[in-house]
């Protein structure tokens, strides 16, 4: 029997599919003779060419997809040629922030532009995927150097840097790119993995730019791993400790002792690590929701103990994560720790960045609420160094606002930042708000804070971050602080009294 498919050239040039079917009959007359038909099958095929079309390529942009990507990186790298081949990561920056604010509707036109203006920057032959959401991959092949794709790579850049238009809004857009080679030293490379890594690096970097793979990021991408698992054990092992920086009120020209903050620091391997290496390590794998939990707790404790050694009226200071008041029971859980502890709500303040409160969802504003109906306090700290939504300050049941350390590293120098300092210190005040003023290093910075009318302040000037019992014997000292600050009045007594508590619950004389 015969089955076969194939196709015929018509007289005007086009192509129609054919189903040949047939059989070998034995026939007394004429001998052997086949008998069969033949069927046009083109709608078939054509339906068959789309439905391979589609699933090689994606619906919004018409792109290839990632399957397809696979299969042109893998006939790429099994051709052997003496011209170089990269491979694109385009990362689009803060597309969330597009999709979240204006829509999918409008998150899919950008994708849309963005495919557009990308597949002008390659020439015929290259290809361009659409990896997934904001991710594109472009494959160019026949290359002199590899400073050709750099040159790709920055084409890209200036291209989506290019305002788009979307009916009355413009938009600005920006992306990261990671180059990675085909081939290195000879041997066929996991090139997407590797442009991915060169990808992560331009947009810890600072984003809007491209970064080249080299043989150590993979080194690097592994010890972020190594941190990352040390990291999920370091509650278990008991290797997070808070040390407290002292937060104070500024009267009559003296610093008086009114809150400390809890700042997070990991013991590991030895050393003391600062939170900005670790934080957004715990908060990409939610394991901040657990570990801020200890942190509100442990802070807690310790501030009651001080208040129960003679600062009674001493309050306590925590950050939060976004991830921490996404959890619907965050309130339960703060109440919980609020009566274990015995600390008053009104002794505690709750940190929040602006971005955090850009990411806000009706749950975040609602939690927000409800703390802040507990009688615990808000403060947005960092203040200045976000969009500085002044919408935020009023739609936001907050009660402090912590004037990041940049603007006061400048005072009274720099005409500019004392310019912004004292608009932000006038802003907050005008709104009710309590003003504190972050990293006051020198009597100068003290002098202009008291001049501008700012009542609160925090910085090395005062004290640097200190483990609980060496701040402790900085409350026991007599009568005056270190440097610039005092004791509020009249507690130092109590504590040489009481003696030394640590949180859990030793005392020592
Ligand atoms: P932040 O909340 O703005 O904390 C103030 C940071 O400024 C601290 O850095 C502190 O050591 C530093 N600082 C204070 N005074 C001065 C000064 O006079 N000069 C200078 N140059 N720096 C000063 P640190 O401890 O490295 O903390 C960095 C950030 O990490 C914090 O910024 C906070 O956003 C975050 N963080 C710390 N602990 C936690 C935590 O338990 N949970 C969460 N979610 N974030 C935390
Ligand atoms: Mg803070
Ligand atoms: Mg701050």
């Amino acid at each position: 029997s015969l089955v076969h498919e194939y196709r015929i050239r018509t007289r005007c040039g086009d192509y129609l599919w054919v189903l040949v079917r047939g059989v070998v009959e034995d026939c007394r007359r004429s001998g052997r003779r086949m008998a069969g038909s033949q069927t046009d099958i083109s709608s078939r095929k054509a339906a068959e060419g789309r439905l391979r079309h589609a699933a090689r390529h994606d619906s919004l942009t018409g792109l290839a997809n990632r399957l397809h990507l696979d299969e042109l990186l893998h006939a790429a790298q099994q051709r052997t040629s003496n011209r170089e081949s990269a491979l694109l990561f385009v990362d689009l920056d803060r597309f969330k922030l597009i999709n979240d604010s204006l829509g999918h509707g409008v998150g899919d036109l950008v994708l849309m532009e963005v495919a557009k203006r990308l597949a002008r920057c390659v020439r015929p032959g290259d290809h361009l995927a659409r990896f997934g959401g904001d991710e594109f991959v472009a494959l160019l092949g026949d290359l002199a150097c590899t400073a050709d794709a750099e040159r790709v790579a920055q084409r890209m850049l200036d291209a989506l840097r290019q305002p788009l238009q979307l009916g009355e809004r413009t938009l600005s857009l920006s992306a990261s790119i990671g180059i990675a080679p085909l081939w290195l030293d000879g041997r066929p490379l996991d090139a997407l993995q590797a442009a991915d890594l060169a990808l992560y690096r331009a947009k810890n970097a600072g984003k809007d730019q491209f970064s080249l793979y080299f043989d150590d990021l993979r080194g690097s991408a592994q010890r972020r791993l190594d941190l990352e698992s040390a990291l999920s054990q370091a509650v278990a092992r008991d290797e997070y400790v808070l040390h407290y920086q002292p937060i104070c009120r500024l009267e009559n020209g003296r610093p008086y002792l009114v809150g400390v903050e809890a700042l997070l620091r990991w013991q590991h391997d030895g050393q003391l690590i600062g939170p900005q290496e670790f934080i957004p390590i715990l908060e990409e794998s939610r394991e901040i929701v657990r570990v801020g939990e200890w942190v509100l707790r442990e802070a807690c404790h310790q501030v009651r103990c001080w208040q129960l050694l003679g600062q009674t009226q001493l309050y306590c200071s925590v950050n939060l994560s976004i991830r921490q008041l996404q959890q619907p029971d965050f309130t339960d859980r703060l109440i919980a720790i609020l009566d274990e502890t015995g600390l008053a709500p009104s002794r505690l303040v709750l940190e929040i960045t602006e971005t955090l409160l850009m990411q806000h969802s009706d749950t975040v504003m609602a939690t927000l609420q409800q703390i802040a109906d507990l009688g615990v306090r808000l403060a947005l700290d960092d203040f200045g160094t976000g969009y500085c939504s002044l919408g935020y300050l009023k739609r936001f049941p907050l009660h402090l606002l912590k004037v990041d350390r940049s603007f006061i590293a400048g005072v009274p120098e720099d005409a500019d930042a004392a310019v912004i300092s004292r608009a932000i210190i006038g802003l907050g005040q005008s709104l009710g708000l309590e003003v504190i003023a972050e990293g006051v290093e020198r009597p100068e910075h003290m002098q202009f804070l008291i001049d501008a009318g700012c009542r609160y302040a925090q910085g090395y000037g005062f004290s640097r971050p200190k483990a609980a019992a060496d701040l402790q014997r900085s409350f026991s000292a007599e009568g005056c602080f270190e440097e610039l600050w005092c004791l509020l009045p009249d507690h130092a007594a109590n504590v040489r009294r009481i003696g030394v508590c640590t949180p859990s619950g030793s005392r020592t004389a």
